[in-house]
């Protein structure tokens, strides 16, 4: 017993020694680029309780939504009352009509206002909520999200989220989660809902 012990102590005393060495050895203090990708869900939850944790600091956050918003959707009216400032693609985008100039247009829209989040230094993070789709139909240029990721400020950390993201932006992040689905509620036959999926 007080062997297994004293083995144990030792396996922990070797880990944290490693786990020191790598807290030491990260030096570096800029904002990052993060991808929440995958098919399994939680991409969108995990950005905005990133947005929490960072306006639970006193920080400021924005988020701009490429896809929702013709529905209601509970992290916005929580936190557009903590002064993060929203922007969803929303009306105009004609899914329904399939009209593609008109969904390039709504998306530009408000790729202007991702522009202005993404060049003000107060901002500690913005989300890019469901980007990656944007980028896959063409209705943004690969290029101009790259130049406005390079071209942010430096304390700045951006979070983008959505499926099959494309391999440059990935290229380009600095941390990455795939969300890998194992079970689906959805696929047993039970509804979507509110608080849990919107
Ligand atoms: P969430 O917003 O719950 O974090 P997500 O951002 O990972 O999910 P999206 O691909 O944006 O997922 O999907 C939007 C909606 O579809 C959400 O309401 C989500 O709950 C639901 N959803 C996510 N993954 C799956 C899945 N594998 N099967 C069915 N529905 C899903
Ligand atoms: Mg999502």
């Amino acid at each position: 017993m007080t062997r297994d012990n004293s083995q144990y102590q030792k396996r922990q005393q070797r880990l944290k020694e490693k786990v020191d060495a790598r807290i030491e050895a990260a030096q570096q203090e800029r904002g990052i680029v993060m991808i929440f990708t995958g098919n399994g869900k939680g991409k969108t939850t995990a950005a905005f309780g990133t947005v929490t944790r960072a306006i639970g600091h006193g920080q400021r956050a924005g988020v701009i939504q490429f896809i929702k918003g013709t529905w209601e959707n509970g992290e916005k009216n929580l936190l557009a009352q903590h002064g993060v400032e929203f922007h969803v693609m929303g009306t105009g985008f004609t899914w329904e009509t399939q009209n593609r100039e008109a969904d390039i247009a709504a998306c530009q829209f408000v790729w202007q206002h991702a522009l202005t989040l993404l060049s003000d230094s107060s901002i500690q993070l913005v989300v890019l909520d469901e980007l990656t789709y944007m980028v896959n139909y063409g209705y943004l240029e690969l290029t101009d999200v790259l130049t406005a990721l390079k071209q942010r400020p430096a304390n700045q950390s951006v979070i983008i989220t959505g499926r099959g993201c494309h391999r440059e932006l990935r290229e380009f992040a600095d941390t990455i989660t795939e969300m890998r689905p194992i079970k689906h509620a959805f696929d047993a036959g039970i509804k979507a809902q509110k608080g849990i999926d919107w």
